[in-house]
């Protein structure tokens, strides 16, 4: 029988209390399970810290000492227990390492996916589908006006000029897949890198996901006449170079309202849209639906007399 609270909000976050143990903590606690390092669902100074060993390369990168006191890691579909719920990995397709976290107890599969994506991502391990009595899953993008186009597509949009660009791109797993998008598409564009985003590179490097081609920058490379440069720059970087000259602003991202100050739309997203999070819900076919992430009111009304919905929210 489904645990209708075996996973609830409160004010750490996500709580399972059978196992006594929390899924992407947003402070620190005890027993945290991780499923990918974005700084919203990893945080700093958990004590003991279950999750694939690329998460925990990245999070011990930005956290240094601070990233958790005992981490252990499990590989996608290695079983591992903690407090009589057994918890497996399965890869999200959403950056290196993410997870979904499959949690079974008293035959009970709950599923929750965390960020994923459905869409191709050379840059790290495609997600994998598997069924669940309860699926547990994010909302970013939950709303049936937002369908994302195919990121092809969009990145082939910087082939249609010869301008330098100033492409603003989260540094963490977004940086790698357009660095591999635009080493594929467009062959006659060179990234110079910001170098925040070079050892984030190199942890993807370890794994056996090669961004693709790109080099450091430093201001003088920006000074310089030549055209074709992609500059590919964290977020407060790309604010902070508002009045840069000469180049076109470019932010990727499926947010359109992030797109509306700049010179040209491209709108690629790790995460998934209406129609995908449809797809995820035939292939898990779960019985039951909580949302969190978001909002989960059209999936609710969506799936009104055909899949009980409960949107999770903090008690
Ligand atoms: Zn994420
Ligand atoms: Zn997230």
């Amino acid at each position: 029988m489904i645990i209708t609270d075996f996973l609830i909000l409160n004010e750490s976050g996500l709580y399972c209390k059978t196992g006594n143990f929390y899924i992407d903590p947003i402070q620190p606690v005890a027993t945290a399970v991780i499923s990918h390092a974005h700084g919203d669902h990893a945080v700093r100074g958990n004590y003991h810290v279950y999750c694939t060993a690329a998460t925990c390369a990245i999070m011990e990168l930005r956290y240094k000492k601070n990233a958790g006191n005992e981490f252990h890691i499990y590989a996608y579909h290695q079983n591992f227990i903690v407090n009589h719920v057994e918890i497996t990995f399965i890869p999200a397709g959403h950056i290196l390492g993410s997870s979904q976290i499959l949690l079974a107890y008293n035959g009970v599969k709950y599923l929750y996916t965390g960020d994923y994506k459905l869409q191709d991502d050379a840059t790290c391990e495609p997600i994998e589908f598997v069924e669940a009595d309860v699926l547990i899953t994010e909302t970013t993008f939950a709303d049936p006006e937002v369908l994302h186009p195919d990121p092809i597509n969009e990145i082939q949009k910087l082939n249609q000029n010869r301008h330098n660009v100033l492409l603003g791109a989260y540094s963490l797993g977004k940086s790698q897949r357009i660095i591999n998008l635009i080493t594929k598409h467009c062959p006659d564009r060179k990234v110079l890198v910001h170098h925040s985003i070079v050892p984030i590179n190199k942890v993807y490097e370890t794994y056996g996901f090669k961004p693709g081609n790109y080099e450091l920058y430093n201001r003088n490379s920006m000074k310089f006449p030549e055209q074709n440069f992609i500059y590919l720059v964290p977020p407060m970087t790309f604010d902070s170079y508002f009045r840069a000259k000469n180049v076109i602003r470019v932010f990727a991202s499926g947010w359109k309202r992030l797109q509306v100050q700049n010179d040209m739309t491209l709108l690629i997203s790790d995460h998934v849209d209406w129609s995908d999070i449809l797809k995820m819900i035939d292939r898990v076919k779960p019985k039951e639906i909580w949302t969190l992430h978001g909002d989960g009111t059209h999936l609710k009304a969506f799936f009104s007399g055909k899949i009980p919905l409960k949107l999770l929210n903090r008690c």
